[in-house]
């Protein structure tokens, strides 16, 4: 039995935490997608990087795949919050899948702005990482004008001459803080230069981040819930980290291992971008049994009138074809 701590111990709640924007919608249109078509519904990739959503779709004949061939013809076919190549639409248009696009509108904007580089002559230096999915939409858009850049090194070996027109965009997933010194590295090198305005930047990475940093400066130990394969949560437990505290990511409450707790009085807890709140619930719940029973909530920004709607295709307008 769960013998309850001592009391007093603090939990201090990061805000905002848990999913962005985005990543709602991404949810909420596979959810109407298999109210109006029915199941099976196909995802390409992880809807979104969190395997408790993927695991409670899937349970709900929610099959995800990781190419459009393995669609049956014909089938509903959601693509990823994270953005998708226009060959990967068109293959699958040419399969006559029922396409429903559920990436992000922020990183949507971000494929506009390559799209318009390139078509303007311009050369696009895309911060981020190769492997992930987000980089491998976006560059996508135009791959004969584009190099992928992750560290200041990259930048510096690029094979381009300083006069090159250059445009930047970045990961969204990335916070402002980690794509900074790659950035200035870019404008360095490159005096003929555009990037996005502050209007077009996703600041949930950038928000997430902050908090965490805010509560490692208050508490003993910072916990961070979320799936290992989230870059932007994993970072997270390494923000808290480089600001000096210990920190753990908790992808499920069975990972929670006691015995980080060990002489803390105050735990800071906050949520990924793609990791549902129902993992904060369960992990409140815990803490409170170890003692952790006041809680506080420290806040780094607001995030509560970011909505976006959802498409056409989703909800049953006619879809407009461009
Ligand atoms: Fe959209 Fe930002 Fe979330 Fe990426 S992190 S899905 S850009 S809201």
């Amino acid at each position: 039995a769960n013998e309850p701590g001592p009391a007093g111990k603090t939990v201090v709640l990061a805000e905002p935490r848990s999913f962005c924007a985005g990543v709602r919608r991404a949810i909420e249109i596979v959810e109407v997608a298999l109210e109006r078509f029915g199941p099976p519904i196909y995802v390409r990739n992880q809807i979104v990087h969190n395997q408790h959503v993927v695991r409670a779709l899937e349970q709900r004949d929610v099959r995800f795949v990781s190419s459009t061939d393995e669609v049956p013809r014909g089938s509903v076919c959601v693509l990823s919050a994270h953005g998708t190549a226009p060959a990967v639409r068109e293959a699958a248009e040419a399969r006559d899948l029922r396409v429903i696009d559920a990436t992000c509108p922020l990183v949507s904007k971000v494929h506009q702005q390559v799209v318009r580089a390139a078509r303007d002559d311009r050369t696009v230096l895309l911060v981020g990482h190769m492997e992930h999915e987000e980089v491998e939409g976006t560059y996508g858009e135009a791959p004969e004008r584009t190099h992928v850049v992750a560290t200041v090194d990259e930048v510096r070996q690029l094979d381009l001459p300083s006069d090159t027109p250059v445009t930047y965009v970045t990961q969204t997933t990335l916070s402002i803080d980690d794509t900074r010194e790659v950035v200035d590295a870019i404008a360095a090198r490159f005096p003929d230069l555009t990037g996005p305005g502050t209007d077009d930047i996703c600041f949930a990475s950038q928000n997430r981040q902050n908090g965490v940093k805010a509560l490692a400066k208050r508490t003993d130990v910072v916990l961070v819930c979320g799936s290992a394969n989230s870059s932007n949560t994993v970072r997270m437990v390494e923000v808290a980290q480089l600001a000096g505290v210990r920190s753990y990511l908790v992808p499920d409450i069975t990972d929670l291992d006691e015995s980080w707790l060990a002489g803390a009085t105050s735990v800071g807890v906050s949520a990924g971008a793609s990791a549902p709140e129902f993992l904060v619930d369960q992990l409140l719940d815990r803490l409170a049994e170890l003692g952790f029973d006041r809680i506080q909530v420290e806040t780094t920004g607001s995030e509560a009138d970011i909505t976006f709607g959802l498409p056409s295709a989703a909800v049953g307008a006619p879809e407009s074809k461009e």
